[in-house]
């Protein structure tokens, strides 16, 4: 099989079976994200616990196949992280979405780094790139404690 075909199955198996959809009940920080050019719309719930790490994560919402997907393999990906570690994995992603060829990180194993790769194929659609980063920036607004609805157009 070869990478993109690896990449395609994962998303599909994401964006059919999303992983940790649904809402928690303790969850201590959450953050909503609209992009309304593709009609995706995400809740992210996480908590934090003393040593700001993050518990459990979890996230509500619908859209497209990629959005659906980036926030499943999201949220798989920053549980039982630190904060400091979620960010780095947030900006890392974010800059290999919009121009690194990889990722630099070395807080995720490799098989974590395929997972977040599979959605690397968004980058030549500005449209698709929106649609994989929403769940992202809306995590960061979590953190954050922003009461703003990330939106992905003003
Ligand atoms: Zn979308």
């Amino acid at each position: 099989m070869d990478l993109k075909d690896l990449y395609q199955e994962i998303i599909l198996d994401h964006g059919k079976n999303p992983r940790n959809l649904g809402k928690f009940d303790n969850y201590n920080k959450d953050a909503k994200g609209n992009n309304p050019l593709c009609g995706d719309n995400v809740h992210v719930y996480l908590r934090l616990n003393e040593n700001k790490k993050v518990e459990d994560i979890a996230f509500e919402g619908h859209g497209c196949a990629i959005s659906m997907a980036s926030a499943s393999i999201m949220t798989d990906m920053v549980r039982g992280k630190e904060e400091k570690e979620v960010k780095e994995i947030v900006s890392d992603f974010l800059g290999m979405i919009k121009e690194k060829d990889s990722l630099v990180t070395n807080i995720l194993k490799d098989d974590e780094k395929t997972k977040l790769m599979s959605l690397s194929g968004v980058k030549q659609y500005p449209m698709r790139v929106k649609c994989a980063t929403l769940s992202w920036h809306t995590l960061t607004s979590a953190l954050d404690n922003s009461d703003q609805i990330v939106k992905t157009e003003e």
